[in-house]
């Protein structure tokens, strides 16, 4: 099963994420970015850092399963490593955009996607604070993209599910609990 998450910065996607991979045999795709790494981030296991040609290459020559232009950077999914992770019959995780859920939504009808909220604006600015990886004006404007980010998630129709992230254990234990009643229920539909 192809499964999307997504969620504004400062949500908790990532931590959810990690919870998903320690709870099913599942894989993690590894996208590509142009954007620097980080001094936490690894190359390879984060993401695999790239050029910007090294990037356009990969997109234009088709080896990028969706793609978007997110806050300044390139971000895709190298379509071979998802691929094969399906073929192989596994669980594989795609931690991506608004934008790049709509594509996978369009080429890949039957990814299951969720969105995770936080429980209200004021929280997600406080969170994005919290962090203090940048100055207030940087902190300001992730606030307005992921206010457009989530009327965007909301607009396109393309999320099965919506999680608020008010208490991070239930947001995972109910982010784990569609995963596995999703795949319980594919099973079943295969079996019939
Ligand atoms: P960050 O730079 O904070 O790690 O990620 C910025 C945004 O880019 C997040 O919303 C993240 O989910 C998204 N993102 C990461 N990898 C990909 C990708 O391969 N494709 C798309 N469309 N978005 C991505």
């Amino acid at each position: 099963m192809l499964f999307v998450i997504s969620g504004p910065s400062g949500v908790g996607k990532t931590t959810i994420t990690h919870a998903l991979l320690d709870t099913f045999d599942a894989v993690f795709s590894v996208s590509v970015t142009t954007r620097e790494c980080t001094k936490v981030e690894k190359q390879g296991e984060d993401y695999r850092f790239v050029t910007e040609a090294e990037f356009v290459q990969m997109r234009d020559s088709g080896r990028l399963l969706e793609h978007a232009h997110v806050f300044d950077h390139y971000y895709g999914t190298p379509r071979q490593p998802v691929e094969e992770a399906m073929a192989a019959g596994k669980l594989v995780i795609l931690e991506i955009d608004v934008q790049g859920a709509i594509q996978i939504r369009e080429s890949r009808p039957d990814a299951f996607m969720i969105f995770i909220l936080p429980p209200t604006e004021e929280a997600l600015l406080a969170r994005l604070r919290d962090r203090s990886r940048e100055p207030e004006e940087v902190i300001q404007r992730r606030f307005r993209e992921a206010t457009s980010e989530m009327k965007l998630a909301r607009e396109s129709g393309a999320y099965d599910v919506y999680v608020v992230n008010d208490d991070l254990d239930k947001a995972i234990e109910a982010v784990c609990k569609a995963v596995g009643d999703e795949m319980g229920r594919r099973q079943r539909d295969a079996s019939d």
